[in-house]
């Protein structure tokens, strides 16, 4: 039987969520049974690939460029999730809301940003305000616990029951 695919997407985020996910340990191997992980800061790829069966999503969507990533994420992704409460919600990404880009841009560089910076949104938004989200999980990060049950669940081809297992903050 072939194996699932799995990637993991880094948009507006502080690469914490990332971190949790790796803090599952050893559990990771049992992910690793059933799974190949085929894209995300983890691995080397460049383009996100088709026919991905689970993609766990960090951060908010700011930028220009993360709105075509999270685009083709979707076309691309039976089952996705936003991960984390930047993804959830905005959440510190969205600190910067309403504050216009130019005055927010002309407050940290003494020069406009130079070619190859992608252009900010007006606003930092949750994922699902931009694209169907097929599961919320909550957390800054969520835990590692957390994170090991979603995959397995979703990997065995249930919805998983959060109640209990995940908070926001
Ligand atoms: S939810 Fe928390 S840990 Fe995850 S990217 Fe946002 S700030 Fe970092």
């Amino acid at each position: 039987m072939s194996k699932a695919k799995i990637a993991t997407v880094w948009l507006d985020g502080c690469s914490g969520c990332h971190m949790s996910l790796l803090d599952i340990d050893e559990g990771l191997l049992a992910v690793a049974a059933k799974a190949d992980l085929v894209y995300g800061p983890l691995v080397d790829a460049q383009e996100f690939p088709p026919n991905v069966d689970v993609t766990l999503v960090e951060g908010a969507v700011s930028s220009q460029d993360d709105l075509k990533l999270i685009n083709k994420v979707r076309r691309n992704t039976r089952v996705l999730v936003s991960l984390g409460d930047c993804a959830v919600t905005a959440n510190v990404p969205s600190m910067r809301n309403g504050i216009p880009t130019n005055v927010l841009l002309a407050s940290i560089y003494t020069k406009p940003p130079v070619d190859g910076v992608p252009a900010l949104l007006k606003n930092a938004l949750p994922v699902h305000e931009v694209v169907k989200v097929d599961l919320h999980v909550p957390g800054c990060p969520p835990k590692p616990e957390a994170i090991l049950f979603v995959l397995g669940e979703l990997l065995e081809g249930r919805r998983p029951e959060l109640a209990g297992k995940v908070k926001f903050g």
